[in-house]
Formats: structure tokens, C-alpha cells, sequence
């Protein structure tokens, strides 16, 4: 049988409620001022949960609607249950439940101390205050307003442990109800009880939290590590907005845990989050495409208070983590709406396009063969093996030197050669996509671009980002790029005489050599001030921003990939490094 009652108590609004009868004045006037000078109430009421009548408590409930009070704590029961019976001190023999009900939901109450509820617990028929729950709520809490609050604006005053806090997390899930409110300071919003309530709706990622909030200088504060300084409203409030935390439970204010009854949904976000935000993909190619914009990011280490520096992490694509995926998936879509990708694919690259389309291939069934000059990292053929691309090492020093041969191979073998250096699927992703999300995260900055930094290899992305700028913003926006100074290898870039398809069509302000040294000097750089491991043409990038930056401006760097590939350079500059 379930349980005629609920042994927790509940705060509810005061004005939820209804009396059946009337109070006694002298006994009214009396309890009030027990409770306004004991400043706590010590039992919950007892109400019904279908109607909202109170069945014990009424002289209480009034005297916290005269102390100013917004709420009660109250146990419900089932006044429909068998196990609760009315009876009378006034002997009236008339008095039923369904008078009782009726007098509450009416007008016309009863005569003050007409009804005595009785209950049965066990064999035992006892008075239903039996179950009325000691609390002693303060009546600051009784009185505070309980808002949804932002729960950036709270602030915690100690430290919690994480297996304190996970059960929160799971009962708010499992229910759907967060039951638990947390106390703030009306003043400043630090935590006085509830921090693993706190903690677990962070980790739901709520945006607001139900807050009880009371005045610091009327609660009763209670230390509870004995070995340390007792714990002062002062430290209190100096712990929530200067830091630093207490210690996990350090204190508590007096106030035995309350009940509220708020559905977690009204918690979390209110937007509608698009399957885009959230980053689910119905399949791995879209990963690539749903997933841009890729970030920008801003480097604090190199932003002065004129001068903000930018970077665009073309190493967040998903296949060849480079810059590399657009154009694999553009040359690859436009082959097959045009009816050219046959059962393999032959391309020159100097890895990453290579991994692009190997990637892209094997999600449509068609194979890849690749021609890497000797001058590239022997980890590539590993991870091209891995995806089961054939690998062809050519005695050459750059990618584009291997064309040639790339294209006789393919007519012979009946190939698709998509080639990255004169297909303008190339140059158009950059412009449809690359330059414009740029340029829309940068708006959204309230930003335009003083001058942008790359690397040119195909010369694809630079290219088409020089022309979506220069048109936008005419010569407002100064295009850098950057080339390996001569004999100098940098994987993925060239020097711009070796003929390059649009470079030749765009204007570039400048375009600035860099040595394979000072492209790995530029990256250990930024992974010791940023973090971010990035590539070496990416390195390159930032050697020439820190060559040609002016102290004022907003400059944007495009880094095309990150530095995972690179360990052998990496490795050889540090071994050269010790030998010197
Ligand atoms: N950086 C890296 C690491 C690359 O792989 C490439 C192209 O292969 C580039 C820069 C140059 O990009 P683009 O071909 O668009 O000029």
C-alpha cells in the first residue's frame, strides 16, 4: 500500500493554500510572537495534496502571512486515504472529510478549532501532527523570494567533492525535478547552503538555478571543521567574491534541507539548440562540412592593447586535420557531379590533400594512389597506409614537380587525377567557405581585418581569401603571404615562382621567406605561450606576423594545420640544437 504521506517537507508559496476554518485571535497573536522572536518555525504543516487544504496548521500559516512570510514548509498527505480521519473538539457529529474540503475551497469557513485530523501509522491512530516534520526554517528563508537565478551571478563560497555532488546530478536527471533550492545572501549572491545542488546543475550545464535568498547578517552560522578558524559571515562573503574557497563543508547555515519542486528543463538552456551546436552528424563527411566555421581563436600572447592577433585553426577539419579537407571534398563532390571520379584516384600532394581524399574516397568506395616528393616526413606513408592509399615517393623536391607524371599515370591507368593545382574547386571552397565564415566570425567581433597571414602552396585558400577581402574591403585589408626561403623546405608551401594558378589572378601586398628553422621556431613559440601545437607552415605563419606586425590593427593568421605530423622536423632541430 503506499504511504498516506510524503515525511519530507515542502516550501510552498503561502498564498497556494487554503484554510478550512477559522483561527482563535489570542492563540494567532500568541504563536506569532513565539515564532517572530524564536525568528525560526519549527514544524511543517500538514495540507492536502489534491486540493491544497490545510488540514492542521492554520493559526501558523497565519502567522507567517502577518511576519511577512511568502512560503511554508508543509508535509502533504492524501486526505482521500482511509488513514486519515477527521474528528472534532467541538463534538459535532456532522464534521466529515468532505465538509472539511468543502469549507476549504468555500467562503464560508468553520468555527475556529472545529476539526482535529487523526491519522494511522501502523496499528496506531495517533493526531496527524505526529507527522509533522521538525525544520526550523528560518524566517528569512520564510520570507526570501525564491527566483530562478542566473547561476553566473552565484557565487560559490567553498569547495565541493565531486562524489558529494554526483548524486545531485543524478537524481535532478532521473526526476527531471530539481527539489533541492540553494541559499544565496541577497547582497552578493555567495552560496550559504546548497553547493553540491550548486555544482551538480553546472555540471547540467543549467543556466539558472533556484535560489532562496535571505540576508547574511539574520542566519545562524554553524562551523563544522573543528580543527580550523571558525567560520565568519565575513570570511563568508570574502570567500564567494574574492576567493579563496573554503574548504569542502566548512560551514552550514541553519536551515534543515527544503523541498521545492522546479522541473530541471526550466533550468537548462531555453534556445532550441540545432544539431549543429549540439555536434551530431548523421555521417563522417558531414562532420567535415557542418562542422565549419573552424575557430578562431585569439592569441593572447601576441595581442597588445591596439593590436589583437587572431588565428584561424584549419587544424580542426576532421580528416587530414589541415586546410587540406575543403579542397578534398570540393574537388571530390564536383568530379562526381560531373561523372569523373572513376574507381581510383591518382594525386601529387605533400600529405595532407593526400589523407583528404584518401579519406573522402574511402567513404564512397573509390581508392586512392599518391605522389609525395622524397622531401616529406616518412611518418605520412604511415598514416596513408593506415587509410589504404598506395604511396609513390618521386625523386622530387616539391609536389608540383610530380604533376607530370601524375597525369600521363592517371590517362594511362584510367584514373581520376583531380589535381589541386589548376582544379578551381580548389580556390571556389576557400571563397564560398574559408573567406566568408572568416569574415562572419570577425563581424561578429564587431571586427574588420587590418591585414591576414598565410601560406601559399596551391595558393588556393590565401587566394581566394585575397580576393573575398580585397573586394570587400579594398586595400583596407593588407594580404601577406608566405613562401620557404629559397632551398628552404616548409611541407605545404612553395615558393611563388614555382607557378601557382591564382596567386598570379590577386593582389598580395607582400609576400615574406621564411627558413624551415625560423617556421619551427614560430611553432614551439606558440605552443609554449598558446598551448596549440600547430604545423610548420603554420610556424611559418607566425614567424612573418612577428616579422611584419605593426602595433596596431587586427591581424589574422592562418594556420593550416597542426603539428602531429611534424615530429621528425621538430626532432631533428632539437638534436641540431644540441650539437651546436
Ligand atoms: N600548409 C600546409 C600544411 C599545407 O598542407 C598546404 C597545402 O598543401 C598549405 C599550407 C598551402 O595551402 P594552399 O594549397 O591552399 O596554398
Amino acid at each position: 500500500m503506499t504511504k498516506s504521506y510524503r515525511t519530507e517537507a515542502q516550501l510552498v508559496e503561502l498564498d497556494k493554500l487554503r484554510q478550512h476554518e477559522e483561527v482563535d485571535p489570542a492563540h494567532l497573536k500568541e504563536l506569532r510572537e513565539e515564532i517572530k522572536s524564536d525568528k525560526i518555525l519549527k514544524f511543517a504543516i500538514v495540507v492536502d495534496k489534491n486540493t491544497n487544504v490545510i488540514l492542521d496548521g492554520e493559526h501558523r500559516f497565519n502567522a507567517l502571512k502577518e511576519l511577512g512570510c511568502r512560503r511554508i514548509p508543509l508535509v502533504y498527505v492524501d486526505y482521500d486515504s482511509p488513514d486519515i480521519e477527521v474528528q472534532t473538539w467541538r463534538n459535532n457529529p456532522h464534521l466529515t472529510k468532505k465538509g472539511v474540503i468543502e469549507a476549504g475551497l468555500s467562503e464560508k469557513k468553520l468555527p475556529a478549532k472545529t476539526s482535529k485530523h487523526m491519522i494511522r501509522i501502523g496499528d496506531k491512530l495517533s493526531h496527524i501532527s505526529a507527522i509533522q516534520k521538525r525544520v526550523d526554517i528560518p524566517l528569512e528563508v520564510l520570507r526570501g523570494g525564491a527566483e530562478l537565478i542566473d547561476i553566473k551571478t552565484v557565487k560559490p563560497t567553498m569547495h565541493t567533492e565531486l562524489r558529494e555532488v554526483l548524486p545531485f546530478y543524478v537524481k535532478f536527471l532521473h526526476t527531471g525535478i530539481v527539489d533541492n533550492p540553494i541559499i544565496i545572501d541577497e547582497k552578493t549572491n555567495v552560496i550559504l547552503n546548497g553547493h553540491e545542488v550548486f555544482q551538480a546543475l553546472d555540471l547540467l550545464s543549467a543556466r539558472k538555478a533556484p535560489a532562496l535568498k535571505v540576508n547574511i547578517l539574520e542566519m545562524k552560522i554553524r562551523s563544522l571543521q573543528p580543527g580550523l578558524k571558525p567560520v565568519t559571515r565575513e570570511g563568508i562573503i570574502e570567500a564567494g567574491l574574492k576567493g579563496p574557497r573554503l574548504p569542502p563543508k566548512s560551514f552550514e547555515v541553519l536551515v534543515e534541507p527544503l523541498k521545492i519542486n522546479v522541473p530541471l528543463g526550466e533550468l537548462l538552456e531555453t534556445e532550441e539548440k540545432d544539431r549543429g551546436i549540439l555536434k551530431v552528424y548523421n555521417s563522417t563527411l558531414e562532420l567535415l562540412y557542418e562542422g565549419w566555421p573552424t575557430p578562431l581563436v585569439k592569441f593572447n600572447s601576441l595581442t597588445t592593447s591596439k593590436r589583437s592577433v587572431w588565428a584561424k585553426l584549419e587544424g580542426h577539419n576532421p580528416f587530414s586535420n589541415s586546410v587540406k579537407d575543403r579542397i578534398g571534398f570540393s574537388m571530390i563532390m564536383e568530379a562526381l557531379e560531373r561523372g569523373e571520379l572513376k574507381e581510383v584516384l591518382y594525386e601529387a600532394t605533400s600529405t595532407n590533400t593526400g589523407i583528404a581524399l584518401t579519406s573522402i574516397a574511402n567513404i564512397l568506395g573509390v581508392k586512392a594512389k599518391l605522389y609525395m616528393p622524397k622531401t616529406i616526413q616518412k611518418v605520412s606513408d604511415t598514416y596513408l597506409k593506415v587509410l589504404g592509399a598506395e604511396v609513390v615517393r618521386l625523386p622530387v623536391g616539391l609536389t608540383v614537380e610530380a604533376i607530370g607524371q601524375v597525369d600521363s599515370e592517371a590517362k594511362v591507368d584510367k584514373a581520376a587525377h583531380l589535381n589541386q593545382f589548376e582544379n578551381d574547386a580548389n580556390f571556389k571552397v576557400h571563397l564560398k567557405h574559408t573567406a566568408r565564415e572568416l569574415d562572419e566570425q570577425l563581424r561578429s567581433l564587431g571586427l574588420k581585418p587590418s591585414c591576414i597571414v598565410g601560406g601559399l602552396g596551391t595558393s588556393g585558400h590565401m587566394s581566394a581569401i585575397s580576393f573575398y577581402f580585397k573586394n570587400k574591403y579594398k586595400n583596407d585589408t593588407k594580404i601577406v603571404g608566405v613562401q620557404p626561403a629559397p632551398n628552404e623546405v616548409v611541407p605545404g608551401i612553395r615558393r611563388v615562382e614555382t607557378g601557382m594558378k591564382w596567386y598570379h589572378w590577386m593582389d598580395f601586398d607582400e609576400v615574406v621567406d621564411v627558413k624551415q628553422t625560423e617556421a619551427i621556431e614560430g611553432a614551439i613559440n606558440i605552443a609554449r605561450k598558446e598551448g596549440l601545437l600547430i604545423g610548420l607552415s603554420a610556424g611559418a605563419v607566425v614567424h612573418v606576423f612577428n616579422k611584419i606586425a605593426k602595433d596596431q590593427g587586427v591581424y589574422i593568421l592562418i594556420l593550416p594545420d597542426t603539428g602531429y605530423k611534424y615530429a621528425e622536423q621538430f626532432e631533428n632541430y632539437f638534436t641540431n640544437l644540441q650539437t651546436k
